[in-house]
């Protein structure tokens, strides 16, 4: 055995419920070799040569945090455009203040206008928010800014791309195309909104080459990496694969990687559309050919469906009353009439399935989607996971607990975006049971905590996310919503750590400090369990270490 390096903390919470804490670690060939104190490893001490670490004698260790589900290449990538969100956001250049309302974006918008040049160049925004910002955009209030420069707005979360008429020409489509997706006034016109995956994708080709600049995946990547060690994550998974391109996205996670120095675990999880577009009936055997590329640092995951959409765009689906204003949402490329079949061969296969359901009435549909496979296939430890889990019913979280499914859920909408929805899409009763832990809690289902960074307004900060399931405190900072849905500071920090890594099948190597598991740590200014749980979200994060290597958060 290689060299022991011992860590000595403060304090370590080791989210193993027989030996929850301990005093010292010693890792060897990036896997812990023994965890209590000083005293208990001597037996090792004595046979290995070490060295004892005292760096973080005064702080707290805890399991390197887990979110499983981001999108930190796509989202890096747009952070590189113009943007004109609601909230102050990490950029190349730097941090870019948030603009307060629909005003002064389009104000914006005219600016970047005036100052091109080129009236062939369009302009490629990103970070509308029509939730907080005051509403949609559209093509007629575009063409007010100009009809002739081609105007592209994407939405926070990229679930819409909004244009104008120039650059609805450019994308190719009129009035009479019939695809999934393209937004319409009532007398049929364009309205220049593309929604959802596939006609997303068709609003980014025209622009691609600004997206996805030459060496922009790298460079994303990289800048995203920093985000997480200072929020002590340490392990992610890229919920939406193969979004631009299954070989650009991998080969650009290696080439950050096999540089050295990268803080991360990654695993890739397909996105289903894709695979079939891409590989078609070969899907399968794609997968299975990915196996062998899979190491500690990156790995292939599991499998992505979209089927409805998001919360912060309003787009979700909704069971009665539906919306205040008689919206509709909309539901994902694959018709649900489809889902078992579609899903099946993954089923069948034993691939787990990740399955976006944000509104009530999706979450209804994938959990049948989910007893047919059942009844069809019965499954032992399937994992199968419900993504966002946003707005659901007492009835759907013990349903999804008897038929062994899991929820990886976004508690932060719970705080920054409830109060708005409660006026704005979804009413009062749907956002103040925004993310029910404390049913899914009671119903005894599995679930884990996740931000979407950087696609749903919100940080990627796993301890902001375990205050706000702990507190459920909203933007107000005054008003509780459905105090019965907040969970225990040990059940948040299960969320975060443990039972993150069994959501994401790892947590036979990670989410808990134990022998024989990779040595990933977070170091904290703070014992979140002596902590008063109000302050969850100040607890200063120092750093990460992963495989035994450490990351300050300044780096
Ligand atoms: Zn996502």
């Amino acid at each position: 055995m290689d060299k022991l390096r011992v860590f000595t903390a403060g304090q370590i919470r080791t989210m193993d419920p027989g030996r929850p804490t301990a005093t010292a670690v010693a890792v060897s060939q990036g896997r812990i070799v023994s965890i209590g104190s000083l005293e208990s490893m001597q037996p090792w001490l004595r046979r290995v040569d070490h060295e004892v670490d005292d760096t973080y004698s005064d702080r707290v260790l805890v399991p390197g945090l887990i979110d499983p589900h981001t999108h930190l290449r796509m989202s890096g990538t747009f952070m590189g455009l113009d943007y004109v969100g609601p909230i102050p956001c990490q950029s190349p250049s730097g941090l870019v203040r948030g603009l307060d309302d629909r005003a002064a974006v389009l104000a914006r918008l005219k600016d970047l206008v005036t100052s091109i040049d080129d009236p062939t160049r369009p302009v490629v925004t990103w970070g509308y928010d029509p939730g907080s910002q005051g509403g949609h955009l559209d093509r007629d209030m575009l063409d007010q800014i100009s009809d002739t420069v081609p105007i592209w707005v994407l939405s926070y979360a990229p679930h819409i791309v909004y244009t104008n008429t120039p650059m609805i020409k450019r994308i190719g489509v009129t009035d009479e195309t019939s695809a999934h997706g393209l937004g319409r006034y009532p007398d049929g016109r364009l309205n220049g909104w593309f929604i959802e995956t596939g006609a997303v994708g068709m609003a980014v080709a025209p622009v691609a080459e600004y997206v996805y600049r030459p060496g922009f995946g790298v460079e994303a990547l990289s800048r995203q990496a920093a985000v997480a060690v200072r929020n002590g994550v340490t392990t992610t998974a890229d919920m939406i694969w193969g979004a631009e391109s299954f070989e650009r996205e991998w080969d650009d996670h290696e080439e950050v990687i096999s540089a050295g120095g990268f803080p991360l675990r990654v695993l890739l999880v397909p996105f289903h559309s894709r695979l079939e577009t891409k590989y078609g009936d070969g899907r399968l055997d794609f997968l299975r050919s990915m196996k062998e590329r899979n190491t500690d640092q990156l790995a292939v995951h599991g499998v992505k469906f979209v089927n409805d959409g998001s919360y912060p765009s309003m787009t979700l689906k909704l069971n009665f009353p539906g919306y205040l204003d008689g919206e509709e949402g909309l539901t994902g490329e694959v018709p649900w009439e489809d889902m078992v079949e579609t899903m099946w061969p993954y089923w069948n296969e034993g691939i787990q399935i990740h399955s976006h359901a944000n509104g009530d009435q999706t979450i209804d549909m994938t959990l049948d989607t989910l007893a047919e496979l059942q009844s069809r296939k019965p499954r032992f430890d399937h994992r199968f996971t419900i993504e966002h889990y946003s707005i659901s019913t007492v009835a759907q979280g013990r349903r999804l607990a008897a038929l062994g499914g899991m929820a990886s859920v976004n508690p932060y909408f719970v705080h920054y975006r409830s109060l708005i929805h409660s006026e704005s899409g979804f009413g009062p009763d749907r956002a103040a049971v925004t993310a029910r832990l404390g049913t899914l809690e009671q119903a005894g289902a599995m679930f884990t905590l996740h931000s979407d960074y950087n696609l749903v307004v919100g940080p990627m900060a796993p301890l902001t996310a375990a205050w706000v399931a702990v507190n459920r405190l909203a933007a107000d900072g005054e008003t509780v919503m459905a105090p019965g849905e907040r969970i225990s500071v040990d059940r948040a920090m299960r969320a975060i750590t443990t039972d993150a890594a069994f959501v994401l099948r790892r947590d036979h190597d990670i989410g808990s400090l134990e022998v024989g598991k990779l040595a990933d740590f977070a170091v904290l200014g703070d014992d979140p369990y002596e902590l008063d749980p109000a302050r969850l979200k100040d607890i200063p994060v120092v750093g990460t270490v992963l495989g035994g290597v450490p990351h300050a958060a300044n780096d």
